[in-house]
């Protein structure tokens, strides 16, 4: 076989199974099975999380939902661990399983070239659309690609507005410092905007919040097509500026995060939501280490309640974690004012 120079990448790939795979590999008994899934650490980036690898049994294909964002076919699994052509993949996984060299040869006229170049579409399936059962993201779940920074701007907005200055108490410094302000036209017209900046520190989205409640159908924020605010979180880029020494603050709202750091706790992050997506959670482990500590102080509701519960166990597998429960319903971060937080803060200290 060694001597073979094509071989018929489609029947190795329907010869093996993802299970073989991974006993193959001797880590078959770190996987959860749960219907035709089977979960567990991600043996690529070798991970720790017993989450963030997913297997479909019935389909034979992978991903990691943590640092590699990329999923495949079986093959493309062999290249991944052994960091090889799915050429070599392909012959290594004939010898591992024993399967016969003549069937796995190609004829000459469904011949793939046993070049590099063959493992392109491999290697970079979140780029292409699933096709010909080759690398796809499925498993329900769209791949991570980033948003892409804005080319543009939005000027001229009104910094002055009694919405941000009465309804939510923020001083002129910090809505200065946010770059927040009412917008008179355009897609973000008769809301507040607030530009969204990635780690780098680019805008990647402005967010609109409407003024006061709003009517029945119309969203309280609005934000552009396209965007995925599960691939940010509000304040990373001037977050991870402040000293390591301090806790790392997560709150759920725009708004909580733009009144603590008036309060003067900087550190602090927006999930935008009450919910952490894995690349938040990759995201703050990217810029985070094991002496690090983190504060999870999400709304006292229901949808806050089950986040930070969800929240602190996946985050305290790599650093430290505490939950601030508020005494009063419906509290939010917002709320506190500048002696609570700067308490808040020295209980960690
Ligand atoms: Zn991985």
């Amino acid at each position: 076989m060694s001597k073979t120079k094509f071989v018929d990448f489609r029947a190795v790939k329907a010869a093996i199974t993802m299970e073989q795979l991974l006993q193959h590999y001797g880590i078959l008994d770190q996987f959860k099975r749960t219907g035709d899934s089977l979960n567990g650490p991600c043996p690529i980036h070798k991970g720790s999380n017993p989450t963030q690898f997913r297997v479909s049994t019935t389909k034979n294909l992978w991903n990691c939902f943590s640092d590699c964002e990329h999923g495949g076919n079986t093959l493309d699994f062999i290249v991944k661990m052994e960091k090889c052509s799915v050429h070599a993949a392909a012959l290594k996984a004939i010898e591992w399983f024993n399967l016969d060299p003549e069937a796995m040869a190609a004829s000459d006229d469904k011949a793939e070239p046993a070049e590099p170049k063959a493992s392109a579409p491999a290697s970079k399936p979140a780029t292409k659309p699933a096709a010909k059962g080759e690398s796809s993201g499925d498993d329900g779940r769209p791949q991570g690609l980033p948003n892409a920074p804005l080319k543009f701007r939005l000027d001229k907005l009104e910094r002055t507005h009694p919405y941000l200055t009465e309804q939510r108490g923020l001083t002129p410094e910090t809505i200065v410092d946010f770059g927040i302000g009412f917008c008179s036209k355009g897609m973000m017209a008769d809301r507040i905007a607030i530009p969204i900046h990635n780690a780098k520190g680019e805008v990647v989205a402005y967010a609109g919040r409407f003024i006061g409640a709003p009517p029945e159908g119309v969203p309280k924020y609005k934000l552009p097509p396209g965007f995925r605010k599960s691939q940010e979180l509000f304040n990373i880029d001037r977050a991870i500026k402040e000293p390591a020494d301090l806790p790392l603050v997560i709150v759920e709202g725009f708004f909580d995060a733009m009144k603590l750091h008036q309060h003067g706790c900087r550190k602090v992050v927006a999930l935008m939501g009450a919910t952490l997506s894995t690349a938040q959670e990759e995201l703050i482990r990217q810029h985070t280490n094991r002496h690090s500590h983190i504060i999870v102080m999400l709304d006292e509701n229901e949808a806050g309640q089950a986040g930070r519960e969800d929240i602190a166990c996946r985050l305290s597998k790599f650093c430290f974690v505490r939950v601030h429960q508020f005494s009063q319903p419906d509290m939010e971060p917002e709320h506190l004012t500048t002696e609570e937080v700067q308490q808040l803060m020295e209980g960690v200290l």
